[in-house]
Parts: structure tokens; C-alpha cells; sequence
């Protein structure tokens, strides 16, 4: 009976279009479904940053119990293209896309997830502390409304963002830093056949930095990579400029720290090389984040898997998401595996036994959370 209510709303989510930017419809549906539950509902100033229609949207459930542990559940509302039109077509057990659309269970399954599993712990009168959902907005154009989010609003005693693909059970327990740059290198143009002995080719310079350069997997906790050159201007012109954009990632600060390092210093060899320039800018996207393995965090998660009979399943992951912003507020924060598959692309799906056990699980952290776990 409540798989139905579950796969209904998921259905309804699914139905809304909410491209980043334009979550404004999903973000009312959601506020009225959490109203109808008894949670307090407000929406953030973050448009003013992000551009949106609408702000991150925060819900407080009032406690039963109020001195018992306080529990963050967070989802992004936003959807990466093609993502408008969905025709959510449930068959065989799992639920797609009909037309050339992604579903969009990334992050709709997080959301139905969260809404579904609140609803059965008030049903199930859980004598829970306070909760509070976090649904954000952006989260897929570089987490600008968890950037723009005030980090006070995501304290708590246990943070859950769910948003990792992966059958449910998976615990994404750490993430890495993570740093991007733009590099331009600067040579001298000339004509190509008249005088090259005059020009300068920064395209040159370029190459052999990234033929220098450490990329791809470089330690089990270490990535990094060049991923885009763009410059010059015709085939007879020595270029004078290109400018090329990559990143590195660990989740041990001082490896990304001299990784960034490396990776400019060959650069700045390669330009003095050719008695060129190069100018790079580096932006950290945001900071590490790991979780003891030990915690009291993933001890009540993990009890919460047993509670519904999966095997918690603990990962560091190399990628962001909201989590990596949110855990900077020195909330335990966890990211959990909500069962979507081939997510950002038109095959995305997700079984309803996954949705299921997710919703499940999420009830089941409230009940374990608030040390009422019955
Ligand atoms: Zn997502």
C-alpha cells in the first residue's frame, strides 16, 4: 500500500520539470507535501546567487522527542537535460523514461525517498527529535545552491544527503578535495610561412605541459586531469594564445595541494621554455570530507541497514556533491546510494525495490537517530 503512495509521488516528481535554475514548480510541490505533514516551510535567499526562480527550500518537522539527536535529510530538486517533458512509464519493476528524456530519479528518488519516509515515521508515531529537509537547488551546475545554502542550516547531529547511485546500502563516506583551473598561455603571433622565426607558439607550450603531466588515476586517493585546450586562430598564424582548463582531486589535502603544485610548475617550465607566458587560476571547488569508520554516524546507519535487512556497504567516493559543501558546517555527513542507474542519460531508471528500500531506510535512520528505533 505505501509502495503505491511512494511510486505515486515519485511518479508526480517525475512529472515536474525542474531543469537547475527552474525549480521553482517541483519546489512548491514539495513545500505543500511537507506542510500536509506538519513541517514548518521556508525557501532560502540563494536565487539571489544562483539565478533560480527559487531558493534552497528548508522544512522543520517539530520534535515529539526534543532533546533526542537532530537529523538533516537533503535531495537537490534540479535535473540535468534533457529533463523536460518526463513521461515516467512504470513496467517490470523498474521505472524509466518513455521519451527522450532522462527520468530524473537523480535526484527524485531522494526526494520521494525522503517525503515517503518521514510520512511512515509520523504514521508510525517514532518518537523522533527534530528533523529538518534540506531540498536544494543548482546542485548539478557546480553546487551553487548548496554554496549559496547558510551551512548553519545543515547542522545537526547526523547529516544524510541522498544522492548517490548504487543499490541502497552504499554509504559514501568521504569525498575529496577538489580544484579547478583555467591556464592561458601567451606566445607571439606570425605569419606561418612569411617568418615563423618571429612568432611564439603558446599551442606548443601547451602541449608540453600536459605531455609532462600526471593525469588520470595517480594514487588510489588522487585524481587528476586536463580537460579541455581551445586557441589559435588559422592555419598560417603561429598561435599566440590557447588556454586550457583541468583539475586534480585527493582526498588527503596535501597530495591535491602538491598535485596543484606540479601541475603549475610545468606549466610555468614549458612557458619559459619557448620564452612565453602563462597565467593560471585555480579555484577550489570545495574541500575533503571522511567520516571514521568508527563514527556514531555510520554506527546508526549501518544499524539501520540491519533494520531492513541490507548489507551497509562504505565507499570514499572521487566525486562532489551537495555533502561536500554541507560537511564543511562539522556535521557528520553521509551520502547514501539511492538506487538510480545510468543516471544523466536517457536510459536512466530505477526499480521499485530500490525506491522501496531506500524509503524504508530512511524511516528507519529517523527511528535510529533519535535512539527510538522500534
Ligand atoms: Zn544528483
Amino acid at each position: 500500500m505505501s509502495t503505491e503512495r511512494l511510486v505515486a509521488t515519485f511518479v508526480a516528481l517525475a512529472r515536474i520539470d525542474s531543469p537547475s535554475r527552474r525549480e521553482a514548480e517541483l519546489a512548491g510541490y514539495c513545500a505543500a507535501h511537507l506542510e500536509d505533514l506538519g513541517f514548518d516551510v521556508r525557501t532560502d535567499t540563494a536565487a539571489g546567487v544562483t539565478g533560480s526562480n527559487t531558493g534552497n527550500l528548508i522544512a522543520d518537522l517539530p520534535p515529539l522527542d526534543p532533546d533526542a539527536p537532530s537529523l538533516v535529510l537533503s535531495a537537490h530538486l534540479d535535473c540535468v537535460q534533457p529533463c523536460e517533458g518526463v513521461e515516467p512509464l512504470v513496467a517490470g519493476g523498474y521505472i524509466s523514461s518513455a521519451g527522450e528524456t532522462v527520468l530524473g530519479a537523480d535526484d527524485k528518488a531522494g526526494i520521494a525517498a525522503i517525503l515517503e519516509g518521514v510520512q511512515r515515521a509520523i504514521e508510525d508515531g517514532v518518537r523522533r527529535g527534530p528533523v529538518r529537509v534540506v531540498l536544494t537547488v543548482c546542485e548539478e551546475v557546480g553546487l551553487a545552491g548548496a554554496k549559496a545554502l547558510d551551512l548553519a542550516e545543515v547542522e545537526g547531529d547526523l547529516c544524510i544527503v541522498l544522492d548517490a547511485d548504487g543499490p541502497p546500502g552504499g554509504i559514501v563516506v568521504g569525498a575529496p578535495t577538489h580544484y579547478t583551473f583555467t591556464a592561458t598561455f601567451t606566445g607571439v603571433a606570425a605569419h606561418a610561412g612569411a617568418a615563423p622565426e618571429k612568432g611564439i607558439s603558446a599551442l606548443v607550450m601547451a602541449a608540453e605541459a600536459i605531455t609532462a603531466m600526471r593525469l588520470g588515476r595517480l594514487d588510489a586517493r588522487t585524481t587528476a586531469n586536463v580537460g579541455t585546450i581551445a586557441g589559435g586562430t588559422a592555419t598560417n598564424v603561429v598561435p599566440a594564445a590557447v588556454t586550457v582548463t583541468g583539475e586534480c582531486r585527493s582526498l588527503d589535502d596535501e597530495s591535491v595541494e602538491s598535485v596543484r603544485a606540479e601541475m603549475d610548475a610545468l606549466m610555468s617550465a614549458a612557458a619559459a621554455a619557448h620564452g612565453g607566458r602563462v597565467e593560471s587560476v585555480w579555484t577550489r571547488e570545495y574541500g575533503a570530507f571522511e567520516v571514521a569508520a568508527d563514527a556514531p554516524a555510520i554506527g546508526a546507519v549501518s544499524a539501520a541497514c540491519a533494520d531492513v535487512g541490507i548489507e551497509p556497504r562504505l565507499f570514499a567516493t572521487g566525486g562532489g556533491s551537495d555533502a561536500s559543501i554541507f560537511a564543511s558546517a562539522g556535521t557528520p555527513t553521509l551520502v547514501l546510494s539511492c538506487g538510480m542507474e545510468n543516471i544523466h542519460s536517457v536510459d536512466e531508471r530505477i526499480a521499485v525495490d530500490d525506491l522501496e528500500t531506500l524509503t524504508a531506510l530512511v524511516r528507519a535512520v529517523i527511528g535510529r537517530v533519535s535512539g527510538h528505533p522500534e
